[in-house]
């Protein structure tokens, strides 16, 4: 279907990943925008419902927790402004190897109304072979070894833990897919079809889709214009072959 027709036919619903100005190292920020600048892309965009997601502490450009009490200040704020649209709060945390596998501890999940988790390069030497692995030519058996390695991290954080959505699986890093794919349906996991990267893609998603998962369109955006965005990824949910029903932030335009 060409993407005219799926933006007649289709609508987003909800938003449950984009990140914000407290997705930065220093002073350079990785998300462009404001709280209150991805709630009103999302408002004028029609969306019910939409998150704030920055990154796990471990990362990069990790939010700091103890910018969340702001964070929430903010979102209040935002709420007031803009009633109609529901907010939430949430984390990309990252999938590392810590007691829980992730770097959110158990305790600080209430901190969030969700979590979300997905691979990232922390600095650390796990994911530096991932990355070099990941980009240049490399044996299969190292490729082998960190697929099975970052395959064991996943089930983990995803066994131990409530996560709302696994984000972008199969970006970064080698995984297996069946395994991960099997992971999410015993776990409750939302499977992402991801704006910004390219994983999973047509392939890997119809793997995801012999399995008992549910699918969720995520904008990803790390800048407010592209809150909400998901033509492309209904468009690939589709050539993968998979019933919009399945796709849980998606609903048909009757008429
Ligand atoms: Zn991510
Ligand atoms: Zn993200």
């Amino acid at each position: 279907m060409d993407l005219e027709n799926i933006k007649k036919k289709f609508r987003i619903t909800g938003d449950y990943h984009t990140h914000t100005i407290y997705s930065r190292v220093g002073p350079y920020f990785h998300g462009k925008g404001t709280v209150l600048e991805n709630v009103a892309a999302a408002f004028a965009k029609g969306l019910k419902e939409v998150a704030i997601t920055d990154h796990g502490p471990s990362d990069f450009y990790g939010l700091s927790l103890k910018n969340v009490p702001q964070i929430r200040k903010e979102i209040a704020a935002a709420a007031k402004r803009f009633p109609r649209i529901r907010i939430m709060l949430g984390v990309e945390a990252d999938i590392v190897d810590t007691p829980n596998g992730l770097d959110v501890s158990e305790a600080d999940f209430k901190l969030f109304d969700f979590v979300n988790a997905g691979y990232h390069y922390v600095p650390n030497c796990h994911m530096i072979s991932n990355w070099l692995a990941f980009r240049f030519p490399c044996p299969d058996s190292v490729k082998e070894r960190l697929r099975k390695q970052n395959t064991d991290r996943i089930v983990r954080a995803l066994t131990g833990n409530n996560i709302r959505i696994l984000t972008h699986p199969g970006d970064k890093a080698y995984i297996d897919t069946h395994t991960v794919a099997r992971t999410c349906e015993e776990t409750d996991t939302l499977v992402e079809i991801n704006a910004r990267h390219r994983h999973p893609n047509c392939e890997e998603l119809k793997i995801y889709a012999g399995y008992d998962v549910k699918f969720i369109i995520s904008s990803d955006a790390h800048r407010p214009e592209k809150v909400g965005r998901y033509v492309k990824s209904m468009q690939l949910a589709l050539s993968a072959g998979i019933d919009p029903d399945r796709i849980v932030n998606i609903e048909e335009i009757s008429g």
